[in-house]
């Protein structure tokens, strides 16, 4: 069994002449009425009687916030909610899938109270009527590495949240199974005051203007979450009886991955956080003291894969030789000498991949 990936673009039109949506836009513009009706208001480009601005004012679609479109497959947009106005996430699931019991089991009053739990919070559960669809409200997050992180505190936060909320998932015999960064969330709400656009998050409004950012350090503690159970699998027996089988696209060095040969998905997992922690540390000199952490948690051997507990353990150890100076002074990104300038002399930056992270 090859396991679908999420950020597949297979649904993409070839021709966005032929129509102004993309892909599964379409889907949000025909149940814009009844998510307007349960509390939720889209962006005007998926109003079912949208005008594109373009169109009236004849001037270039790139001027303006409803020319921005999804270009990949979109199972979760945002919206306002309109009883108090914050930004939410739609995102949209099988009501008879897995991902929705799990999504539903990890925000369950038991779940929710362990301070562990650092799976994305679940705020409303909207079926959509006459459909097999359902739709979670999330609250709007953005992509936990970006903006940079300023020093190395800001990175043992992140770190240690996601080990214990590994741990925790584990400890219920959940495996997320496609931990990656874009699975990776933060609250933004003080990291960027002016916030963001979904589409284009090194945005604050979707146009190519100065994006300014507070450092994670000055204004935290930060909650960091957990998204995406689509692949996730819950094994109420226990992990130890625990194993499937399948490749995935997008983790092609996981050494036990296989079409026929059952391998214990929660090692998986403890790999994939290993992976993502190596990836950041490549990218930040400073953060070299952390990269056995890593190392061992991407063991060849998923035997020798600590649990995540353990991890912590380890990534504690060696912060706790840190002084605190250390740990709050300012580090630089590989190459990111021009952002750090920019950075420090205007208190932003233009973004150079202003679109995507
Ligand atoms: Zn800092």
């Amino acid at each position: 069994m090859t396991r679908p990936v999420h950020s597949d673009s297979s649904s993409m039109l070839t021709s966005p002449d032929e129509s102004p949506y993309f892909g599964d836009e379409k889907w949000w513009v025909e149940n814009y009425d009844f998510i307007l009706l349960s509390g939720y208001q889209l962006r005007p480009r998926y109003n079912s009687k949208w005008v594109p601005s373009w169109t009236i004012q004849r001037n270039d679609k790139q001027e303006y916030e409803d020319g921005i479109a999804s270009y990949i497959s979109t199972p979760a947009l945002d919206a306002i909610r309109l009883n108090d106005g914050a930004k939410v996430v739609l995102k949209r699931m099988p009501t008879e899938g897995q991902e929705l019991k799990i999504a539903l089991l990890l925000s369950s009053p038991g779940l929710r109270s362990d301070p562990r739990n650092r799976t994305i919070p679940i705020t409303e559960v909207i079926p959509v009527v006459g459909s097999s669809w359902t739709l979670l409200v999330m609250p709007y997050c953005r992509r936990f590495d970006d903006p940079p992180f300023h020093c190395r505190a800001e990175f043992i936060e992140a770190m240690q949240q996601y080990l214990e909320g590994l741990q925790f998932m584990h400890d219920h015999n959940i495996s997320h199974f496609d931990i990656a960064c874009q699975n990776l969330m933060m609250d933004e709400t003080r990291v960027v005051p002016a916030g963001s656009h979904f589409v284009r998050p090194r945005t604050h409004s979707g146009f190519l203007r100065f994006f300014r950012w507070k450092n994670r350090c000055a204004v935290g503690p930060i909650d960091h979450y957990y998204i995406d159970f689509g692949l996730s699998m819950h094994f109420p027996g226990g992990q130890d009886t625990a194993s499937t089988v399948g490749t995935l696209r997008t983790f092609p060095t996981i050494p036990e991955l296989s079409q026929t040969t059952p391998y214990n998905p929660f090692k998986v997992d403890i790999y994939q956080l290993g992976l993502v922690m190596q990836r950041i540390i490549e990218s930040y000199p400073a953060l070299q003291d952390f990269r056995q952490v890593a190392a061992t948690m991407m063991h060849q051997d998923p035997c020798n894969r600590p649990v995540p507990a353990a991890s912590l353990a380890q990534l504690n150890n060696i912060a706790a030789q840190m002084s605190p100076r250390i740990l709050k002074s300012a580090m630089r990104k590989k190459n990111g000498l021009v952002d750090c300038l920019t950075r420090s002399l205007f208190g932003g930056y233009f973004p150079s991949t202003p679109f995507t992270v």
